[in-house]
């Protein structure tokens, strides 16, 4: 009797599911855009995979897979809707922290999320720096322009020597917890300052729960997915404490925290308990705004005569589409908004993407920055953290003295002139 063969049948693939190879993402993409390599687009990751499948990571397999801001563009214009994001974060799980280009400075930016208290003393030690350092540095030293996101950027009648108040509980529907995030702890103590100080204007009392950690943005966006489990539950054991909205006023922070239910599996109990927490995140301009269209007052005019660039942080674009609130409130205080031809651009941050590609992420940013001075604002504003730093830095690349700050601090200013 012949022998029965065994046969495989090959796992039938959607090919929905593949990419159309149309290039819509090449259009969008800001990597793409700067360095004319195919490979770093959606398209070319995609190809990589679907050729390569998830075998072992090579050094250029990780180059590629490192060129990514996983700024959501492609996505957003995608026919098929595939998310590079995920495929591009799974990858980097795999990758070695030391391996690839920069290799290095991508461990210690690893290390230093995982304890955002050292921004703190990064922070100290880079106004030292930049006191001592800023003016005698090359205009186009690499260090001066480090140094530049260390630069206070106050607008004028900002109040630099206020405290963060920290009311203690209670029950009170006005008293709301208040989420800074690392970089507005840390690095920018000033725009959780301006937080609190706006939300009181409006009859809100923030309090900021010891014990928070990172948000795990750029955590998981370096493929730590561990790192930034372990931070989501700590951030869910501490926030589950209180009841109604959590503020957050950093839009990157923001859609990382709305989503942290997946990063636990289905029959995993923390997933419910992040669910439940993160219904309860709100962005502050959208909470402001809100707040100021249901009290049906008109906010006085205080940024009357300033002409104002909004930047809006990829994560606000792409990821919780909320682009007309800050407009909205700039507006209603009276100023007049300047816009770039194109339409808004990445500023080249994207959470280590600017550690791992410090050049690329220097084009995309100088790039930015040549359309805004071209706008010749009075001030440049958005509501992200790591955008302000990269902001702050393109505007010393570009030799200009245009101040870069928090939409809160503004608002907090405009609101405080009247
Ligand atoms: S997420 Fe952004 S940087 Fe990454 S491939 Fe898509 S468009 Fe390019
Ligand atoms: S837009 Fe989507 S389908 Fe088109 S090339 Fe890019 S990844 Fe492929």
């Amino acid at each position: 009797m012949g022998q029965v063969m065994a046969t495989t049948t090959p796992t039938a693939v959607d090919p929905l599911s593949q990419c159309a190879k149309c290039g819509a993402c090449t259009a969008v993409c800001p990597v793409y855009k700067v360095s004319g390599n195919e490979a770093y687009s959606a398209r070319g990751k995609r190809h990589l995979k679907e050729v390569y499948g998830d075998d072992t990571p090579s050094p250029v397999v990780e180059d590629i897979f490192s060129k990514c801001l996983l700024c959501g563009a492609c996505a957003s214009v995608c026919p098929r809707h595939l998310d590079i994001t995920d495929d591009v974060q799974q990858a980097r799980q795999d990758f070695s922290a030391f391996y690839g280009e920069h290799g290095y400075q991508k461990f210690l930016a690893r290390q230093a999320l995982n304890r955002p208290y050292l921004l703190g003393a990064a922070r100290v030690l880079g106004k030292q720096a930049a006191r001592l350092l800023f003016d005698r540095l090359p205009i186009d030293s690499g260090l001066r322009l480090r140094l530049a996101m260390f630069a206070e950027d106050q607008p004028e009648g900002a109040d630099k020597n206020v405290t963060l108040p920290r009311p203690a509980r209670s029950t009170d529907a006005t008293q709301i917890y208040y989420f800074p995030g690392c970089a507005a702890t840390y690095l920018y103590p000033e725009i959780s300052r301006s937080v609190v100080e706006l939300l009181d204007t409006y009859g809100y009392r923030l309090t900021v729960p010891d014990g928070l950690a990172c948000c795990g943005l750029a955590m998981g966006a370096s493929g730590d997915k561990d790192a930034a489990r372990r931070a989501a539950r700590q951030n869910i054991r501490i926030l589950e404490a209180g009841e109604g909205p959590i503020l957050v006023s950093c839009g990157s922070c923001y859609a990382q925290l709305i989503e942290m239910a997946d990063q636990f599996a289905e029959d995993d109990p923390w997933r419910l308990r992040a669910t439940l927490v993160a219904e309860r995140f709100v962005e502050i301009s959208r909470f402001v705004e809100e707040i100021q269209r249901e009290s049906e007052t008109t906010p006085d005019k205080t940024l009357e005569g300033q002409t104002i660039f909004y930047h809006d942080p990829c994560h606000m674009r792409f990821a919780v589409s909320v682009t007309d609130e800050p407009r909205t409130l700039l507006r209603n205080a009276g100023a007049t908004l300047l816009e770039l031809p194109g339409g808004p651009q990445c500023c080249g941050q994207g959470g280590l993407f600017h550690v791992g590609a410090p050049e690329l992420a220097a084009s995309i940013r100088d790039d930015l920055m040549e359309k805004i001075v071209a706008l010749n604002p009075d001030i440049i504003t958005t509501n992200c953290s790591g955008c302000i730093m990269q902001l702050k830095m393109a505007a010393a690349a570009s030799r200009s003295n245009i101040p870069v700050v928090h939409l809160a601090t503004l608002l907090k200013t405009a609101d405080q002139g009247a």
